[in-house]
């Protein structure tokens, strides 16, 4: 059997930051990820300022990889738009790139990187873990690191509610489309779901949405399927993408639940980082914090040797409180009564958007640092 110190399974953005880390601090680590080439992922491809920090922390600069800046953010319901400046400069880039400068980042840090690999299951052993792959091999580690993301590991997995779809398209804008949306992110909210645009990098647009799973199955569907669909439930975004260029015959895909979700048992000392530990609603553009910010705690707790369980209860603390809001403002949005009522209430105060945004994110300032969060104490819980 091989053996590592530190087994991380999957290469997105918690398990290639938790990597970066430990190598980085001379850790013997191995990182496997299923997926043999970089490749797109549903995402809204929103940099908040937490995520911007984290991502600093690690060397990787988004805007030298083209990142777009997003200033700006206009909330449409079918009747009204409202307009509000961010609380941060924003910035875009598409999971493409952004994956793979992080996973490069663990790669340049030390860490043993195996592409085209997938962990079957895992066993809890008396010294640690063992973790059965695909290709054959058995690796035994002290550590385990899980991040893989939206889908569940067999021997570690837990029940999660998946009744929601998220997709995502790239499309080409026109010229009139790619000037409205420069530095603005868009957010079209209707019952039990919302659908986002905004440039990443190269003047393409990402179009972004989360659906119930019965309006689309859980694959997804073809473009002008779901074309169709907006005409109906969102005609004036349908209108506004009617000459963009579709960059994919079909839409990107994966299935996720339909409020916040934050894991609560401590189980079997395993570190559980990004959307395995957390999922924050995605229209709040801040799920990649959680993914960096909650291996940033991970490698800490492994470096000093504290226990998962300390671990887990930090990780809530750092989370649990913009995961509360954005599940309470999800709940309204999904509605069309609280939905207007919300609206409402939002023009007639024009810093309450902005509160919410600054609300939703991770407290995390540029001169704080995660450290500064106690392991094991817990201030609250969604
Ligand atoms: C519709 C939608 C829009 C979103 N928009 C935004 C946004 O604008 N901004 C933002 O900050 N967040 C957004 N998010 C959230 C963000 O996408 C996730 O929080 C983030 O991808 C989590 O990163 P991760 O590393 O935990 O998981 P992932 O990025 O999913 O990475 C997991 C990796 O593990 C690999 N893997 C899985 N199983 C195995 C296995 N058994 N063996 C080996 N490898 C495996 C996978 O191939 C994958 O590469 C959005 C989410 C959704 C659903």
């Amino acid at each position: 059997m091989i053996r590592v110190d530190t087994m991380v399974i999957g290469g997105g953005p918690a398990g290639s930051a938790a990597a970066c880390g430990l190598a980085r601090d001379g850790h013997d680590v191995m990182l496997i990820e299923r997926a043999a080439t970089p490749h797109h992922k549903v995402c809204g491809e929103f940099l908040s300022a937490d995520t911007q920090i984290l991502l600093q922390r690690l060397g990787v600069d988004a805007l030298a990889l083209g990142a777009a800046p997003v200033a700006e953010l206009t909330l449409h319901t079918s009747s009204r738009s409202l307009t509000s400046t961010l609380p941060f400069r924003g910035l875009s880039l598409s999971r493409y790139r952004l994956d793979a400068a992080l996973m490069q980042q663990a790669q340049f840090s030390g860490t043993r990187l195996h592409r085209g690999v997938m962990a079957r299951a895992v066993r809890r052993e008396a010294s640690g873990w063992s973790v059965v792959c695909d290709n054959g091999h058995t690796i035994g580690c002290r550590n385990l690191v899980v991040a893989t993301g939206k889908l569940g590991l067999r021997g570690i997995d837990d029940k999660r509610d998946h009744s929601r779809v998220g997709l995502k398209m790239h499309l080409r804008p026109t010229s009139a489309l790619h000037r409205a949306l420069e530095g603005r992110v868009e957010l079209y909210f209707l019952d039990a779901g919302y659908a986002g645009l905004e440039l990443v990098e190269d003047g393409i647009a990402n179009l972004c949405m989360v659906l119930p799973q019965e309006t689309t199955g859980k694959s997804g569907a073809s473009w002008p399927v779901l074309r169709n669909r907006l005409t109906i439930a969102l005609p004036e975004l349908a209108k506004r993408l009617a000459d963009a260029e579709p960059l994919w015959e079909k839409p990107k895909a994966v299935v996720c639940p339909g409020a916040g979700h934050l894991h609560r048992e401590p189980d079997a000392a395993a570190y559980r980082v990004g959307d395995r530990l957390a999922h924050i609603p995605p229209f709040t553009g801040d799920g990649l914090a959680i993914a960096l910010g909650s291996a940033a705690l991970a490698v800490q707790h492994i470096q000093r040797g504290l226990s998962a369980d300390h671990y887990l209860a930090a990780a809530r603390d750092l989370t649990a409180g913009p995961i509360q809001l954005a599940s309470v403002i999800s709940r309204l949005a999904g509605h069309r009564f609280s939905r207007n009522l919300m609206f409402a209430a939002a023009a007639r105060n024009p810093g309450l958007i902005r509160s919410i945004v600054r609300h939703t994110r991770l407290p995390l300032t540029p001169g704080e640092t995660i450290a500064a969060v106690q392991p094991g104490v817990s201030r609250g819980s969604p």
